[in-house]
């Protein structure tokens, strides 16, 4: 059967509604038909680099207008972006260039060190400043007006926090689909206009350009996240819509003290993590509108989000999965689970990834007739909304009870002098495993071990508490932020309970 095709999302687009805004960052606004333009420029300067149909392209950059201008660039020319975090080390970015075979690597001047050194092992890498792409001669380049659903837009690799990130092939189908699911359940409203300051390279702030160019949406993009100018952005530029993770809507909560957001205000679409209760709440008691959304790169980004009508009677679920999304918890004998039974969240859809670069293995183990196999815990209530638990490979089995880490992370957040806390299982000769605490305390007010034990009591069943108490400065996080469990035993050496 021949590929599906669709016309050339930001062509089209600009072609539909040319004086609509597209995008503002700092003083700049551009209307879709201007960002077109600049974007046909961009992909001018890359054809006469060399970059084509097909080139795999990395990207390293910072949120900026002409980085968004550049990924919709290589959009036109049909070339495949190789998203690279700019917080990962130069080893892990020559991992990561070297796994996709990458044959350019576009870098934010900025970056220049790191990106020659970067791609120094590389073979035949080609490496070019991204503010000097317009200044090139600009060769005739061949607009992709038709593209295939089946191609391959972005490779995003996963945030490494269980192994290596894996190289996650995401076609233009996958985003169109994400896309599309995002809007039957938000709505959409000519007025909308989204806050972006979530990176662009991540699935979370890339999905954002897609939804703008797919929907006719205007995007203010921020460099990166700040509370105070986020309020002021959704007072005075109306924002209605904007991602956040845990600790960047802590942050608003604590900026925006006893203040309100404005009415014209209508999602915060929290994702990337789990979400601590009492922060639901402390939303709540402010009227911001939480939608919380389970989703991974695989899915090129949210799969099961929790509609506004359901947030105060299901807070703490992830919600139901979008209108193109089917979900299914799987027992470890391979058998669909009940409700209320807890297994495997496996999900099917037109935005799920037909696989992993260059991992034939892993896609064959994670992708089984069509069903993806996040790795993650859940359960489905009796209404079918869905509990995320964690992840498999963060499971602690105490004496045969399973005990989720992030359930604890949760009640320990919730204790006022708690600033950070991460739990992981270590080993204990009576029942296995144990949980272990490792909490960072906020300012110099450390609570007693003594005392967050009580706490935990008093809020979670005996054999959740946890065994071990260990203070840190700081706990093991990754290039996304995201708590590597697995590296908190290494910090019982170095400062005790
Ligand atoms: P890796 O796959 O390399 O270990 P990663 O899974 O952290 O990295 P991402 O794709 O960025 O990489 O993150 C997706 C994961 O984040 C999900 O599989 C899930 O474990 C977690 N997650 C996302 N949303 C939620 C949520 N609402 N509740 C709980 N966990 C969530
Ligand atoms: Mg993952």
């Amino acid at each position: 059967m021949m590929a599906q095709t669709m016309p050339n999302f930001l062509q089209k687009r600009a072609f539909l509604t040319p004086d609509r805004p597209a995008i503002s960052y700092l003083d700049e606004q551009l209307t879709f038909k201007q960002l077109y333009e600049r974007s046909y420029k961009t992909a001018e300067g890359l054809a006469a680099i060399g970059v084509k149909k097909g080139s795999f392209t990395g990207v390293l950059v910072k949120n900026s207008l002409n980085s968004a201008i550049f990924l919709y660039a290589l959009q036109l020319l049909g070339a495949t972006a190789v998203m690279l975090n700019n917080r990962l080390s130069e080893a892990e970015l020559s991992y990561q260039l070297n796994d996709a075979n990458a044959d350019f690597l576009i870098y934010e001047a900025s970056f220049e060190d790191l990106a020659a050194d970067a791609a120094s092992p590389i073979p035949n890498i080609k490496t070019f400043p991204l503010e000097e792409l317009d200044s090139v001669e600009g060769a005739e380049c061949a607009i992709e007006e038709e593209v295939s659903l089946d191609a391959i837009c972005t490779v995003m690799y996963t945030s490494g926090t269980t192994g290596n990130p894996k190289g996650v092939l995401q076609t233009y189908g996958n985003h169109f689909w994400s896309a599309a699911g995002s809007a039957l359940n938000l709505g959409l409203s000519l007025d909308d206009t989204w806050l972006c300051s979530v990176p662009v390279f991540h699935i979370s702030g890339y999905s954002i350009l897609m939804r703008s160019a797919i929907y006719g949406m205007h995007i203010v993009l921020h460099s990166h996240f700040d509370a105070k100018k986020s309020i002021e952005d959704i007072v005075e530029k109306k924002v209605t819509i904007m991602s956040v993770v845990g600790t960047t809507l802590a942050r608003i909560v604590d900026e925006l003290g006893e203040g309100r957001l404005p009415e014209t205000f209508r999602c915060m679409l929290l994702g990337g993590g789990p979400a601590p209760l009492p922060l639901l709440e402390a939303c709540q008691s402010r009227n911001i509108p939480v939608y919380q959304t389970y989703g991974m790169t695989e899915t090129a980004s949210q799969s099961v989000t929790l509609s506004p009508e359901y947030s105060l009677a299901k807070l703490g679920s992830a919600g139901k999965p979008l209108f193109p999304v089917s979900l299914k918890i799987q027992l470890p004998n391979g058998k669909e689970a009940a409700n209320g039974e807890e297994g495997e969240i496996l999900l099917k859809g037109a935005n799920v990834t037909q696989g992993y670069l260059n991992k034939p293995k892993e896609t064959a183990e994670k992708i089984i007739d069509g069903w993806l196999h996040t790795g993650d815990i859940g359960r489905l209530d009796e209404e079918g909304f869905l509990y995320v638990l964690d992840r498999r490979t963060d499971l602690i089995i105490s004496g045969g009870e399973n005990i989720y880490p992030a359930e604890i992370e949760s009640v320990l957040l919730s204790h006022p002098e708690v600033k950070d806390a991460g739990v992981a299982g270590v080993p204990d000769s009576k029942w296995g495993q144990a949980p272990a605490a490792f909490i960072v305390p906020r300012e110099e007010h450390a609570p007693s071990i003594e005392a967050l034990r009580q706490f935990c009591l008093e809020r979670l069943a005996k054999y959740k508490v946890p065994r071990d108490f260990y203070l840190a400065t700081e706990l093991p996080r990754n290039a996304s932020n995201k708590l590597l469990r697995r590296k908190l035993p290494d910090l019982i050496g170095e400062r005790g309970q």
